[in-house]
């Protein structure tokens, strides 16, 4: 008989690990605390509006990218649309002054070159860093924890004409590659990308603009929801079971051996092998209360950095935005008035404009969404307060639209739903640890850092999604429950088979 897997969570990774599974002959049920598929790949409707919670960009949504294959395998490619945007992101000066990084290094190169002629030494350093990242790609086929030697050395031969490339625009950050601009605009505006994270690698920039060139870090149309759905029923098709409204308060242990899960109701079942594809913190230190654990693993708790948890403003506006071009992440633009959250002053905002996916609004009508980084333990106090919670949701939206105004004249008249979520929100829906909505923050220490899918002394048990992949993001999220399958087959001696819908 085929070994049965209990998978917790219905996140990308668990949806990914669930469908790799059946593939390989496994009984899988996938246990769900919320109601739908898709964990922070989510979206949910107000007043016939869709506000998408995630995908700005798919990397591996063209044939260019080593990804595209896990995307095809899970049905995504057949089934979704992807459009390319011109430009990355805009970050709006004064006076109509702008950067926009395009999409195109012939024409960001010439635009940078135009805004900052005497930084022209630094710009093709960077157009540069763009195009030698055309060629490159990380091998997606094969779990790292499987190679053999044989793997590694054809890694490392693969790697070698980008190791210079790899260690020069890893060790430099977004910060340091500000301050090499003569240019004041340009200056701030390299800061204003990397905002929230100066020390971001460079890597993570020049990288993705090069997959954006190629065309294979697309937006799906129809956004994150039916993103998700598609791998659902992908999931249900390999005959997968999922059940929802299921949160896991424990992962039952024999003798050091994963042996099922007790639901928050009290029920349990029982399977030969447990993944959580769930959040890292619920996992390690709840369902398994800290008893598999090491200092290293103690460590990453302690002392990672993490993606910041959000406030998300989105509305919906009875107006098109068709002068706008589109962009993968919006426009970043300057505030007349500095707006207040969490105790830390904004004098900018990033707004993202779905001018691109008629599918969310009403017809003649648009989403916009202001997504912005803040302190957890702020939003988690004032949640105790509802009353008090309610309102400073509602002073943040007047505030976002009071400034938006001012870059769109009517703006305000024109709004017919509003919708603030919050780090507390994330929480709720996803047990995210502290609402970070990428786990492990993507910084100079975690950027090599690979993490094991095992507990210390836990047999049967495995670990996928964000929480083990630092950097998160969607295609390590499915690339987790790939690997966990390999990882299995091999332990089982089975051949690792993948299938296409
Ligand atoms: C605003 C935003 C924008 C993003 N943009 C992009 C982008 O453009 N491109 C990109 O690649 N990535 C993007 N990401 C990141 C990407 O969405 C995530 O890294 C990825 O989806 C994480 O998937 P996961 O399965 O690891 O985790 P999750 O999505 O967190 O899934 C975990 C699942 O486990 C469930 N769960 C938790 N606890 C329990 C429990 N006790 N019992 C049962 N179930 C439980 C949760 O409800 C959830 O469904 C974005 C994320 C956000 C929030």
């Amino acid at each position: 008989m085929e070994k049965s897997i209990i998978i917790i969570g219905a996140g990308i990774a668990g949806l990914s690990a669930g469908c790799y599974a059946q593939m390989n002959g496994y009984n899988t049920h996938i246990f769900e605390m919320d109601t739908k598929p898709g964990g922070v790949c989510t979206a949910w409707k107000r007043k016939g509006y869709t506000i998408d919670g995630c995908i700005h960009w798919l990397v591996g949504s063209g044939p260019a990218s080593n990804f595209y294959h896990i995307w095809e395998e899970l049905g995504i490619i057949k089934n979704h649309t992807f459009i390319d945007h011109d430009e990355y992101l805009r970050i709006i000066g004064k006076e109509g002054k702008y950067f926009a990084l395009y999409s195109d290094p012939d024409r960001l190169e010439k635009h940078m070159k135009e805004l900052a002629p005497e930084d022209s030494g630094v710009i093709e350093d960077f157009i540069k860093g763009i195009r030698k990242g055309i060629g490159f790609d990380m091998p997606s086929d094969k779990a790292p924890e499987l190679y053999n030697p044989f793997d590694v050395v054809k890694m490392l031969f693969q790697m070698l004409p980008y190791m210079g490339y790899m260690r020069k625009w890893s060790k430099l950050s977004a910060g340091e590659f500000a301050s090499r601009f003569k240019n004041s605009f340009m200056r701030e505006a390299l800061l204003a990308i990397a905002e929230d994270v100066p020390d971001l690698p460079m890597l993570a920039l020049v990288m993705p603009m090069a997959w954006v060139y190629q065309k294979t870090a697309g937006y799906p149309l129809g956004g994150s929801l039916e993103f998700s759905r598609t791998i659902e029923k992908r999931y249900l098709d390999l005959g997968g079971e999922v059940s929802y409204k299921s949160p896991v308060a424990k992962v039952m242990v024999e003798n050091d051996r994963a042996v099922g899960i007790r639901l928050a109701d009290g029920t349990e079942h029982h399977g030969d092998i447990i993944i959580s594809a769930a959040d890292g913190h619920t996992t390690i230190f709840d369902m398994l209360e800290g008893k598999y654990i090491n200092d290293k693993i103690q460590g990453y708790y302690d002392n990672l950095a993490l993606f910041p948890p959000l406030v998300f403003v989105a509305f919906g506006v009875n107006r098109t935005f068709d002068e706008l071009p589109h962009s993968v992440s919006g426009f970043n633009l300057p505030l007349d008035e500095p707006i207040t959250i969490a105790g830390k002053e904004l004098s900018r905002l990033t707004l993202h404009v779905y001018n691109f996916d008629s599918s969310l609004a009403p017809e003649g009508k648009t989403v916009i969404r202001v997504m912005i980084s803040t302190v957890f333990d702020y939003w988690d106090e004032l949640y105790k307060d509802p009353e008090r919670y309610k309102a400073e949701k509602e002073r943040i939206a007047d505030q976002v639209i009071a400034q938006l105004s001012k870059h769109f004249p009517g703006l305000a008249e024109q709004v017919e739903m509003r919708d603030v979520a919050t780090p507390v929100t994330w929480v709720r829906y996803t047990g995210n640890w502290r609402g970070s909505y990428e786990g492990w923050m993507m910084g100079a220490e975690s950027f090599r850092m690979r993490m094991s899918k095992t507990l210390p002394g836990l047999e049967n048990f495995y670990m996928v999604g964000q929480w083990v992949e630092p950097g998160g993001g969607l295609p390590p999220a499915a690339m987790s429950g790939r690997n966990v399958t390999q990882i299995i087959c091999k332990k089982d001696k089975k051949p690792f088979i993948t299938t296409r819908p």
